[in-house]
């Protein structure tokens, strides 16, 4: 066996670290805003891996014992030639499981190549069914594409497919059942995300804005009881799951504010320009774009460097809304 296969990611607090969230790109179809300014600057493109970069980089990071890795961004799948990216990947022997989180907007075309490339697990972002009102909240998107690429992913035979919610009072918090029936009826899981500061926006106030997770889960019971399921994926994820008496459909809450989840955190990110993130909540990071366009680059060195960025991981985020945000990126520049 190779050398490298032997060594692992682990961090100074002991956290083995298994996931990697790769983003594909920072550039979106929609706007949506809680994550985005209206007028935003993406990144040049040359400044963005190539496709060829990207999976010389999931390869690395699978070589390191990563075993998991979502593909994100930005919009992953307006991303030019993106299948040729997937099926690299899904062929890769030792990655158990590739995923995706998308906006749905182009799965009508896609969710069957991508199931057919290996893709087992498939996010899809819904935050509203009014289509003025999901018009507004995405600034540039159409309900009905995406509901037909929900459901067109109904059809693909995905292991599992899960809706994306994010809630904002005065926005959409009188639309938490209709999201859930809407779940029901499709046989999906939901997941309701507390909107985290990444990035200034103008067009609301954050701290005024926030659903919180408990606050969601109890208008639900009132309909429908939630047994709690811990962990049932294995993957220690920030989202805690609930099963429904009557449904296969699952509920989740993923809460950066209300229930830290730093001290479980298995995961890195890489943002499209190549920045490889050790939290969502902190700016710590290391540059393997300059690694992979360095004179002497190699998987050798690549993997090097993805080890010796392990010692930067932080122990936890501290979102506060009560300051301004920290982190001065915005989630499509992260990789949501
Ligand atoms: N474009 C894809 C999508 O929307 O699913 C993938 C990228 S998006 C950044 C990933 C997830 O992050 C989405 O479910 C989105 O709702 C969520 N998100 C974006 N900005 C956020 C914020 N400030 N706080 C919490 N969640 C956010
Ligand atoms: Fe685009 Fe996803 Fe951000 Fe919405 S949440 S603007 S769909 S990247």
């Amino acid at each position: 066996m190779p050398e490298h296969r032997q060594q692992e990611l682990v961090d100074r607090f002991d956290r083995r670290v298994e996931y990697l969230r790769l983003s594909v790109t920072d550039r979106c179809d929609f706007r949506c805003v809680y994550c985005m300014a209206e007028d935003m600057q993406f990144v040049p493109k040359p400044q963005v891996l190539s496709l060829e970069e990207l999976s010389q980089v999931a390869e690395a990071f699978v070589n390191l014992g990563v075993r998991k890795i979502r593909l994100t961004g930005g919009e992953p799948l307006i991303r030019h030639n993106i299948m040729q990216l997937v099926e690299q990947l899904g062929a890769l022997p030792d990655l158990d499981e590739l995923v995706i989180t998308t906006n749905g907007s182009q799965l009508q075309r896609l969710a069957t190549p991508l199931r057919e490339a290996g893709v087992g697990r498939i996010n899809i972002s819904l935050d509203s069914l009014q289509p003025r009102r999901f018009r507004q909240l995405t600034r540039t998107g159409h309900l009905a594409q995406v509901i037909a690429g929900i459901d067109a992913a109904c059809a693909a035979g995905f292991e599992r497919i899960r809706l994306n919610a994010v809630i904002l009072l005065g926005r959409n918090d009188d639309e938490t059942l209709d999201l859930v029936e809407f779940a029901r009826s499709r046989q999906v899981d939901l997941a309701f995300i507390e909107e985290m500061p990444l990035g200034r926006i103008e067009e609301h106030d954050r701290a005024l804005s926030l659903a919180s997770s408990d606050w969601l889960q109890e208008q639900i019971e009132q309909r429908y009881p939630l047994r709690p399921l811990g962990d049932p994926e294995g993957t220690a994820g920030p989202a805690r799951m609930f099963a429904m008496e009557d449904s296969v459909s699952r509920i989740g809450f993923i809460s950066p504010h209300s229930n830290n989840f730093c001290h479980l955190c298995n995961r890195v990110r890489v943002t499209a320009e190549g920045r490889l993130l050790l939290c969502l909540g902190n700016e710590h990071s290391a540059d393997l774009r300059q690694v992979l366009r360095g004179a002497d680059a190699s998987m050798t060195t690549l993997e090097e460097a993805i080890v010796a960025a392990m010692d930067l991981k932080p122990e936890r985020h501290w979102f506060d809304l009560e300051d301004e945000p920290q982190i001065l990126r915005f989630m499509n520049a992260t990789g949501g």
